[in-house]
């Protein structure tokens, strides 16, 4: 509305000054050499200081909508009774707290957490990501973080609440170490604005704002950033455990059919290394699955099938000629076979169905949180590698191509044992000894463990041949039917002994 008498403000004016006989063209020049700036700043965003508004939410998210990640949450619901009670925080003569810092791989459900804290501790939620903040134009940013104060305050006061969290995604883009851009002082700029912003928060003012920023890579923050008064509490956002992963697949699978034949659990322990972003693309895809199937329910074999897919990709279509077939089971046989014998219980799951990149491969059972290896796991590891290209040696005597993956694997755990000081050479400093002699001691420790491997092959051919059929013919195999097949064998050699 007041546009609209603005502009007939402007018309009744100039059409007033016509009337009077005033040369009206200097101001219709000036006119359209500011329309034509108005547009250009428009379109290059310099205007654009409160683009995040349109995120702002009323979170109703909660903490129990989080799977897993129990101390994060522990950790911040402690920071945030500072904020709810920060009335007697401050008589308490307590600083308030200004910022927190969730660091963690991607897809962990930092966003999810910021967003429950702002549900928990019934205040507005302004979310906005660090790239928002980067302009070519020197200024434009500093502004912005200016803007973005404001606006969570502005907004506190039209909902009627005395507190807003702020939360900035992806917080080393805009909060790199100062002077290591090429373009670093709007860069610099915007950071200190930051700082400024974080550095003005106190107990006192009617609205009290709490900084949360997520990133992966802490490493990459300004130290300024993080001494205390600012970040002054970092939470470790990491990759679900099992019980975590189970609670998330809980979660992500409430509003799904699940067959009574599901097994989360199982599911769970399957999925080591999963971010919940991956456990929610699992149950996602399950249902497609299922859908694809025509099931009206979503069966175990569908989440299975869900889990292979996030880890290679989407099955391919054509299927491998014959040849090739035989000798991706040749190769997956052996690893799955001297995996067996040397970790029993180890694999879970063969198969020979091309994915992705893979031809075939051998999912195993992992160990959680293992950060320790003695010198025996680790030739175990490299053996399990040469394992698929010793097979093929011993059972069409040629190796292929399809082995330089695990090469170049076998090769890092390889130079991990030598400096690491487990070798013969004892402790080294890798740099300082000869290439010559460096690479003779690894060619050494990978001829020793070849020929072991060898040997584990020609004591098992018979069972090595058996699994290859299956594979063939079945396409997988899982840990128990590959234990029990394997198990034939000992009790036939217990027998012939006896
Ligand atoms: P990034 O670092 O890439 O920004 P992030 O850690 O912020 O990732 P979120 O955006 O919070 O991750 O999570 C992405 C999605 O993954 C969520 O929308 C949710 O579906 C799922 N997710 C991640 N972690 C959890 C969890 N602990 N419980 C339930 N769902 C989760």
């Amino acid at each position: 509305m007041k546009k609209e008498l603005l502009f007939g403000a402007i018309i009744g004016g100039l059409s007033y000054l016509a009337y009077i006989g005033y040369d009206l063209t200097p101001l219709l020049i000036i006119g359209v050499m500011g329309v034509v700036l108005l547009v250009i700043s428009k379109r290059n965003g310099l205007l654009k200081i409160n683009s995040y508004q349109k995120v702002v939410e009323k979170s109703k998210f909660k903490f129990e909508d989080i799977g897993g990640q129990e101390t994060p949450k522990q950790e911040l619901k402690e920071a945030l009774e500072f904020l709810i009670k920060s009335r007697q925080a401050s008589q308490m003569g307590i600083r308030p707290l200004k910022g927190i810092l969730l660091t963690g791989p991607p897809g962990t459900g930092k966003t999810l957490l910021a967003k429950a804290a702002a549900g928990y501790s019934d205040a507005v939620f302004l979310a906005t990501s660090g790239s928002e903040f980067i302009e070519m134009y020197a200024g434009v940013g500093a502004q912005r973080v200016r803007g973005l104060f404001k606006t969570a305050r502005e907004n506190a006061v039209k909902q009627k609440k005395n507190r807003a969290i702020i939360f900035i995604d992806e917080i080393d883009v805009l909060g790199g170490k100062r002077g290591s851009h090429t373009s670093h002082l709007e860069y610099d700029q915007t950071l200190n604005q930051l700082l400024v912003e974080m550095d003005g928060l106190t107990n006192n003012e009617d609205i009290q704002i709490l900084l949360i920023a997520a990133t992966n890579r802490p490493d990459l923050l300004d130290t300024a950033l993080l001494r205390p008064g600012r970040f002054d509490r970092q939470v470790k956002v990491d990759l679900p455990d099992k019980a975590g992963r189970l609670a998330i697949l809980k979660l992500h699978t409430r509003n799904k059919p699940l067959d009574s034949d599901c097994n989360l659990a199982e599911i769970a322990s399957e999925t080591y290394g999963f971010s919940g972003a991956h456990l929610e693309s699992l149950a996602n895809e399950g249902a497609i699955l299922a859908l694809r199937d025509k099931s009206g329910t979503i069966k175990q074999l569908h989440l299975k099938e869900a889990v292979d897919k996030i880890i290679l990709g989407e099955k391919l279509g054509n299927r491998a000629n014959r040849q090739v077939l035989h000798r991706v089971a040749v190769h997956e046989a052996g690893h799955a076979l001297v995996s067996e014998v040397l970790n029993p219980g180890s694999v879970q799951q063969v198969t020979v169905t091309s994915r992705g990149n893979a031809l075939g491969y051998v999912r195993h059972n992992q160990k959680e949180d293992q950060q320790l290896y003695t010198k025996s796991e680790l030739e175990k590891q490299i053996m399990i590698l040469l394992a698929g290209a010793i097979s093929e040696d011993a059972l069409l005597q040629e190796r292929s191509t399809g082995a330089a993956n695990d090469f170049q694997k076998a090769m890092q755990l390889t130079e991990q044992i030598v400096s690491t000081g487990l070798s013969r050479l004892g402790v080294v400093s890798v740099e300082k000894i000869p290439k010559s002699e460096y690479y003779l001691i690894c060619q050494e420790i990978l001829k020793d463990l070849e020929e072991k491997t060898k040997k584990v092959i020609d004591d098992n051919k018979d069972t090595l041949t058996r699994i290859i059929n299956i594979l063939k013919a079945k396409e997988k195999i899982n840990g128990t039917e590959l234990r029990r097949l394997m198990e034939v064998d000992r009790e036939e050699e217990a027998a012939i002994i006896a």
